[in-house]
Formats: structure tokens, sequence, C-alpha cells
């Protein structure tokens, strides 16, 4: 059992623990995409992810047979289409949507190679887990699918929570979830705004995540792989061991 100053650790999802697999962001691939069929649209904003994906969390068919969320997989290209004004038949609506979900769903991400392992560790460690990212309605559905969610106990998406990094409301919401106070939670994120200085002005222990070797950063407690973070834990109860 996890015992000392540290009680329970909450991670960032998008660039600490997957990755985009084609190097770019899903709006980027999706104009690519219309522009390679000749489909004229109105402008990407970052929100058309969030308006989409507005009722993912509740209605994605997480465990429903393939022929049901291949329907959910048309309405949700149609909603794109729809926010997008892209004009298309019933039937090529239906022949993009495989090539949509593939774009916007979450086998456009990859796992980092140490986030199983890290998650795991932490976990046999006795350290409850809760997931806490900037993201559009249903991150737990991308969790679940991508092989995440059995190694997490909570899951806090922004657009289901109601407000994000560096928001304090939100990590108060995952240190409540968790039963653990801010101070006894360790906060780990890429993001220097929305991971560092977002959960240290929530009261929790931040880490800053640093794959990028040689890039710079302010904060005081860093990590340049997530494999590293137990130790990490681990030396904050050794430190605060030694005090007493
Ligand atoms: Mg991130």
């Amino acid at each position: 059992m996890a015992r000392g100053p540290i009680e329970a650790v909450t991670i960032d999802f998008y660039n600490t623990l997957v990755f985009h697999r084609q190097g770019q962001g899903r709006g980027a691939a999706i104009v690519d995409y219309l522009k390679e069929n000749g489909l004229e649209h109105a402008p990407w904003e970052h929100s058309v992810l969030y308006e989409v994906f507005e009722d993912h969390e509740r209605r994605y068919p997480a465990s429903a047979p393939p022929e049901v969320k291949s329907a959910y997989h048309r309405h949700l290209a149609g909603r794109l289409f729809d926010r997008l004004r892209v004009r298309v038949t019933a039937t090529e609506l239906s022949r993009h949507a495989p090539d949509l979900w593939r774009i916007l769903g979450p086998s456009c991400f990859g796992v980092f190679a140490d986030a199983f392992e890290t998650l795991g560790a932490l976990r046999t460690a006795g350290y409850p887990i809760a997931l806490v990212s900037n993201w559009q309605s249903g991150v737990r559905h991308f969790c679940d699918e991508l092989g995440l969610l059995p190694l997490v106990d909570h899951v806090l998406g922004s657009a289901d929570v109601g407000f994000a990094k560096p928001d304090p409301r939100i990590f108060h919401a995952a240190s409540d979830r968790l039963g653990v106070p801010p101070e006894r939670v360790l906060h780990i994120g890429d993001s220097f705004a929305d991971d560092y200085d977002g959960a240290r002005a929530a009261g929790f222990v931040p880490v800053h995540l640093v794959r990028e070797p040689g890039a710079a950063t302010d904060a005081a407690r860093v990590v340049r792989r997530l494999s590293e973070v137990p130790a990490v834990v681990q030396g904050i109860s050794d430190a605060s061991g030694a005090a007493e």
C-alpha cells in the first residue's frame, strides 16, 4: 500500500501517455483528407472537435457489436460534415465514415512505450491513478480502446467535468474522486502551463514531463521519461521520512 506524502497520482493524456501516430493533429489530418477528396469545407477550428464529440461520452456504444459502432461512426461523420458544411450524399457520407473515424478516433493515437509499465508500476506500488485531460467528451472511451482504462482508476476529461486545466477545479475534482487531499497527489504532464503550473496552483505536487532531449524547463521537478515517475514518488517519500 502507498503511504507517505504522496498517496495518489494524476496524469495527463495527450503527449504524456499518447501521441499522434501521423505526427499531426486531427484537425490538420481532416483538412488534408477533405482536400484529397476534393471536398470544400468551412475553416477548421479546434472547437470543431469539441462540438463533434459533444455527446461521445454518453452515446458511444463502447461494447456494442461492429455494425452498431459503424452506425455511430456514420453519425459522427454526419456531425463533422454538418459542422464544416461539407456537402455529400448519404451514400458518400457512409463511404467516408470509416476513414473519418480512423482520423478522429483512438486509432490515430499511439501509446508511448513507457506508459503501460509506468502505470502498472504505480498501481503495483499502491497508488490510485486519475487521468486528467483537456479533451472532448468521452476521453474514457479513447482510454478503453487504447488499452489504458484498466490501468487507471478515474478518467476526468475537461468537456465532461466542465473545467479545463489549468483551472484548479478540474484538479480538485480529481483529488475528490481519488479521496486524497491535493497536497498528497502527484501530477505529471507535458504542459508547463496546464500540468505543472496548474497542478501547483491547485496544491498538488507537480512534475513536468519533458521528453525532448535538452529542452529547458523552469519546473523544479522534471522527468525526461515517464518511467522515472515511480522513483520520483518513492524519492519524495524517502526525503519526507528522512526529515522526520
Ligand atoms: Mg499533454
